[in-house]
């Protein structure tokens, strides 16, 4: 009896709280560390997969390694009768670009789309990156494996494939392998550029790059925590816009940043195991990553990455020195991490790939008033709007109130100068959009 009213109890409060989907629970558990093991050695095994290494040999570079993970693509989508359309996306870099570029080369991505029911041009990215390199990032014949940095993104996005493709989304998604990333982010350039080109409506990035590493170069082993990576507001907004900025808020409220906070709200909902640590900046200090470049063409994107680096183990020449072993090898990957990671980013493509758009018009108002107001423009999709407010101070939307399929809403007594403020669409299932800061103001 007592089983049963506590459970009651937590059905009822899951309702009322916090709606969950079941689905997400078994999407957890279906992602393999044995595979992403299995698929980071194979990657490794392909001696070095650097940009400019040989694309003939059918056992080593860059060619295998990409022939090799189309074809597991292709592989994934005739077990779900032809859900994938798999294919490579290529741009030429002409020699001396800069100094990375020391001969003319085919920057080529694989490209594996899964077909949204609802909305098929708007994407939900999952990227890791193909190539590798060892010290010297012009060496493109030395044995550069690669293990962590960065098969270990590729291998948890060929997994998210073989697991969400057993589901049917109302948006589409997008696995994709990226190369030419240590070479200067070519093939997150070249696909930014397509998707313009294509009119890609692109929901995020999630851009996975070394998600296998728990034991940082200072000793200390951590195998639940993780960074969230994004910048503060768009690098291509307008003046006006940042003018506004001075006067209405959103220095921490660009669209990237509110991706990186419904990552984490949705690891601490379904995952509470882990945590989740978002940090506020484009990338490590002074790196370089694959969301850069569709951040810098608009689109909202973010890092997944560990949260302990080790540098003995990046970009390094294998060898032994000082009695350190040197180079990004197998043996130093956690597979159980690394699906811990790629689970992550699989619970967040599928709310994301089940949930209704943003509204895109968002307007607030309630100066000199006691109440701040809300208003925005219905979207296809939605059963309802959730409003969200924190702290000024505060990283997370900490409160929120579901309104029920209105397009205003007053939060009476909340005082407009004291939060901040955004709203979501909810869909069936509970699954939410990402949060929109006002972007309009509201006058009487
Ligand atoms: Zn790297």
């Amino acid at each position: 009896m007592r089983i049963i009213t506590t459970s009651l109890l937590l059905l009822f409060s899951a309702f009322i709280f916090a709606q969950t989907d079941a689905r997400i629970y078994d999407i957890i558990d279906a992602v393999s560390s044995e595979r992403i093991k299995n698929d980071i050695k194979r990657l490794a095994d392909f001696g070095t997969r650097h940009t400019l290494s040989d694309t003939v040999s059918k056992t080593r570079g860059i060619g295998a390694a990409r022939r090799w993970i189309k074809s597991e693509f292709d592989k994934i989508s005739k077990d779900c009768k032809n859900c994938l359309e798999v294919f490579y996306q290529k741009d030429l870099v002409k020699k001396g670009t800069n100094q990375r570029i020391v001969k003319d080369v085919e920057v080529v991505n694989v490209v594996a789309i899964q077909r949204g029911t609802k909305f098929p041009n708007r994407y939900i990215i999952m990227s890791g990156d193909i190539d590798s390199r060892v010290s010297d990032p012009t060496d493109y014949t030395s044995d550069s494996p690669g293990a962590n940095d960065n098969a270990s993104g590729m291998a948890g996005a060929i997994e998210a494939a073989r697991v969400l493709s057993k589901y049917q989304f109302d948006n589409s998604i997008i696995y994709v392998g990226l190369s030419g990333e240590e070479q200067g982010l070519f093939g997150g350039q070249g696909l930014a550029r397509y998707a313009k080109e294509k009119g890609w409506d692109i929901i995020g990035v999630l851009n996975n790059d070394m998600i296998g590493n728990i034991t940082g170069v200072d000793g200390v082993i951590d195998n639940r925590t993780f960074r969230i990576f994004s910048e503060p507001v768009p690098p291509n907004e307008t003046e006006r816009q940042r003018r506004a900025r001075r006067f209405f808020g959103g220095e921490v409220d660009g669209i990237s940043r509110q991706l990186a906070r419904y990552v984490h709200k949705t690891t601490k909902t379904y995952m509470p195991e882990m945590n989740p640590m978002m940090v506020y900046r484009l990338d490590r200090f002074g790196r370089g990553g694959h969301h850069r470049p569709f951040n810098d063409a608009g689109y909202p994107g973010i890092r997944i990455m560990e949260a302990h680096e080790n540098y003995t183990q990046q970009h390094q020449d294998i060898r032994t020195e000082n009695g350190i072993d040197y180079g990004d090898t197998f043996e130093h990957v956690n597979f159980e991490y690394a699906k811990k990671l790629t689970s992550v980013n699989v619970i967040n493509m599928a709310s994301l790939a089940w949930a209704p758009p943003s509204p895109e018009k968002v307007a607030i108002g309630g100066i000199v008033e006691p109440s701040a107001k809300l208003k925005w423009d219905k979207v296809k999709g939605a059963t309802g709007y959730k409003v969200y407010w924190r702290d000024t101070t505060s990283p997370t939307w900490d409160h929120s109130r579901y309104v029920g399929d209105v397009s205003e809403f007053t939060l009476e007594g909340i005082v407009i100068d004291n939060f901040y403020f955004g709203v979501a669409a909810v869909g069936e299932n509970g699954h939410e959009s990402v949060v929109v800061f006002p972007n309009e103001i509201w006058r009487n």
